[in-house]
């Protein structure tokens, strides 16, 4: 896990919340909105985006499952990685304009 970057995007931007995904800080309410913002747009220009969406989400769940069932021991280490991971990042955590969520 890499250190949050110094600087950070505007706040209420789609830029803004893909910092928050990749930075690990919790997102802030304007870039929540500006997120949900980009995606109306993107499913009103894409007429069956959202159905592609749930078919693809749908299609990787059964696919984690199956990695799951089929690599029990090493799907175990990566979840314990990952949440080592996402509480040492909770640690670096520092208030987000606009208030965290
Ligand atoms: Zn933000």
């Amino acid at each position: 896990m890499s250190e949050p970057e110094l600087s950070e995007p505007e706040h209420g931007t789609y830029t803004g919340y893909q910092w928050h995904v990749r930075e690990g800080v919790p997102t802030c309410a304007p870039c929540r909105a500006a997120k949900a913002a980009y995606q109306r747009q993107y499913r009103a220009t894409r007429p069956g985006a959202r159905e592609a969406d749930r078919a693809w989400n749908k299609t990787r769940r059964h696919a984690l499952e199956r990695l799951a069932f089929e690599y029990p021991k090493r799907f175990q280490d990566l979840l314990e990685e990952e949440r080592l991971a996402m509480s040492q990042s909770r640690q670096v955590l520092r208030p987000v304009p606009g208030g965290a969520r």
